[in-house]
């Protein structure tokens, strides 16, 4: 329960935050854009079931993959377009946030660990 409210909030509010620090006057579009990062969990749709909470998404899906993760980065420390910029931030503090949950889970969970890509 903890869990679940400490993930949803550092997706939807937290990043609220962020994009306070990082434009002052201009947070609210920062936020909307951070928060339409949130597209990329679309693709848990390909996956069965669709939602499972004791899953880890990192290395699961393919937007959450190694190879998107770095190809965020890339985005990240070389676009020269502002936009792009915060969308590869946003992509990335995603995983983040999920990597986090994965870790959380694996702290109760064995099999969940032996399951994911860190094992
Ligand atoms: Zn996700």
């Amino acid at each position: 329960m903890l869990q679940t409210v400490v993930h949803y909030f550092l997706h939807f509010i937290f990043i609220g935050a962020i994009a306070f620090l990082l434009d002052k006057s201009n947070w609210k579009k920062v936020w909307l854009i951070l928060l339409s990062t949130m597209v990329v969990d679309l693709d848990h749709l390909f996956s069965q079931p669709i939602f499972d909470a004791q899953r880890c998404s990192i290395g699961f899906h393919f937007l959450h993959s190694e190879i998107a993760i770095i190809i965020y980065s890339l985005f990240f420390f070389f676009s020269k377009n502002k936009t792009v910029t915060i969308i590869s931030l946003g992509l990335l503090f995603h995983m983040l946030v999920d990597l986090l949950d994965c870790f959380w889970t694996f702290s109760y969970c064995n099999s969940c660990f032996q399951n994911s890509i860190f094992y």
